[in-house]
């Protein structure tokens, strides 16, 4: 059973690389019966947003994602607690003592100056270590030493002691990059500040070890720090988790890839997905084809499985950056839509217009049978129409019905001026029967327009060009767009029956008047 955990700073700020790396930590835990936990890492006071705890663990929810343990909203879950790092200081106190009593850790006095002063020194000399072998001033204080700084009431903080290796290179396995040689950035790293505040390298190691987590997935940015990770965890004696560094999200912008940003990309926040109201199955649907070269293949052959009869694994994962495509996320939504039954896609808007956008939600609750209906024009058959995506727009779609919000977005076909359209508008109404069936209404299309130079091209039409003013369709486009205020909807003659009798003619009197 794998233990996985996401391990976010309460910012206030959750995007799509947590969720992808959650996902990953939710499938390799749910695959292997194992457990999925949420650590909050909040030993930056700085960082710290109000609130934040709450939206990461709503936002996951949204996706589909529940923490088995860990610090959920009702209160702490599980025996390996606490897990606010915040609440946690004792037990890095501890370790850290442990490992100052073997040798392993030490107090060091220096000053931000004295630190500078050896920086500039090394880079005199050329050396690019952080402080460590003979720079590490302090390294082998003697206790009468460190009982005169103590009594001085100087500052310190606590050091672990490197072993480094003898190339400076780290030989690492990574679940998803495989083996990888990664030049030793080595120093004695800080374990805990002058505050008495473990930096993250020592909080997540001793956190990841009590806690019996066995793969740590985050962002690559963390592997060039990774050796750090491993002397800290040899220090000790303890045997480190599996890692696995996801590459970022990367974007096409102007023909070049470059890494999704806070500043540049909306649709880097989750907060974009839930205030649109995409619907969970599709960013889901979505993030597998991103994140599992052989999923969309999966998909093709089992087209109505749930996604968790796919079997996701860690050497299917890219390891370069993952392309994040707003339109083909726009597309797998319109798939997802179309397979979800209309009633549930209204009560899903209904709930969404709940939270982000009320003004709408009384008119949907008073005409649910009349959405309902809407959503369903034109969702079976051959060829079913895909429009659906998300909330905002799945609304707008529908909104012509409503009459304080239909506009007239599109025009007339470029061949029918405004008085040529009321002409047509004027003959439709008046032959214009609520109770005709399809065909019989399609039909009396057809009259208007061979009677108004709207057919087939005649044999003469050379001749005598006039004859041809356009095609059908260019009449019933002048009709859609009186009725349903643009040039493409799902079928008019369906769209009508909901609307009901008066409500159309109301619509087309008001543009022939
Ligand atoms: N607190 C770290 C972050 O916010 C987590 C990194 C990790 O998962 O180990 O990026």
């Amino acid at each position: 059973a794998k233990v996985t955990r996401l391990g976010p700073s309460p910012t206030g700020f959750i995007h799509l690389g947590n969720l992808y790396g959650a996902f990953v930590d939710e499938r390799l835990a749910r695959q292997s019966g194992g457990v999925f936990m949420l650590r909050i890492e909040d030993t930056d006071e700085k960082r710290k947003v109000e609130g934040s705890v709450e939206i990461i663990i709503s936002s996951l929810k949204y996706f589909g994602l529940n923490f088995d343990e860990g610090a959920l909203l009702d209160g702490e879950k599980g025996n390996y607690g606490p897990y606010y790092q915040s609440n946690r200081g004792p037990i890095y106190q501890c370790v850290a003592k442990h490992l100052m009593e073997q040798g392993k850790a030490y107090p060091c006095f220096c000053t931000e100056e004295e630190l500078e002063e050896i920086r500039n020194q090394q880079n005199e000399a050329n050396v690019n270590t952080g402080y460590y072998g003979k720079w590490a001033r302090d390294r082998e204080l003697d206790i009468e030493e460190v009982q005169i700084h103590l009594n001085n009431g100087d500052e310190f903080v606590i050091r672990v002691k490197s072993n480094g290796t003898e190339e400076g290179i780290f030989e690492i396995e990574d679940a998803i990059r495989g083996k990888l040689s990664i030049h030793e950035n080595y120093q004695d790293a800080v374990l805990l500040k002058n505050n008495g505040i473990p930096t993250y390298h020592f909080a997540h190691v001793v956190d990841d070890h009590f806690m019996r987590v066995t793969h740590v997935i985050r962002g690559e940015e963390w592997l060039s720090t990774l050796p750090i990770h491993y002397e800290i965890f040899n220090a000790i004696g303890w045997q480190h988790p599996v890692y696995c560094h996801t590459a970022h999200l990367m974007k096409m912008d102007n023909g070049s890839k470059r890494k999704l940003s806070k500043r540049k990309d909306p649709e880097l926040g989750l907060g974009y997905y839930m205030d649109l109201g995409y619907h969970p199955a599709a960013v889901r649907e979505y993030l597998l084809t991103i994140l599992n070269s052989n999923y969309e293949e999966w998909r093709i052959e089992n087209p109505d499985s749930p996604i968790d009869n796919f079997k996701f694994s860690l050497d299917k994962m890219s390891n370069s950056g993952a392309l994040f495509d707003l339109d083909k996320l726009n597309n797998i939504s319109k798939d997802v839509l179309l397979k979800i039954p209309a009633d549930e896609i209204y009560e899903f808007l209904l709930n969404w217009s709940k939270g982000h956008k009320v003004e709408i939600t009384e008119i949907l609750e008073s005409n649910k049978e009349a959405v309902i209906k809407l959503l369903s024009v034109g969702r079976d058959g051959d060829k079913p129409r895909k429009d659906l995506m998300y909330c905002e727009q799945i609304f707008d779609f529908i909104s012509y019905f409503f009459d304080e919000h239909f506009k007239i977005v599109d025009s007339y076909p470029e061949n029918i001026n405004d008085e040529e359209a009321k002409k047509l508008l004027k003959l439709y109404l008046h032959t214009y029967d609520h109770n005709d069936d399809q065909s019989q209404w399609f039909d009396k299309i057809r009259v208007i327009s061979q009677e108004n130079g709207y057919a087939a091209k005649p044999k003469d039409y050379k001749k005598n060009p006039d004859m041809y003013k356009g095609h059908v369709g260019d009449v019933s486009s002048v009709i859609r767009l009186a009725i349903v205020g643009r040039s493409s909807s799902p079928d008019v003659w369906e769209i009508q029956q909901i609307m009901g009798e008066e409500k159309v003619r109301r619509r087309i009197e008001n543009i022939i008047k």
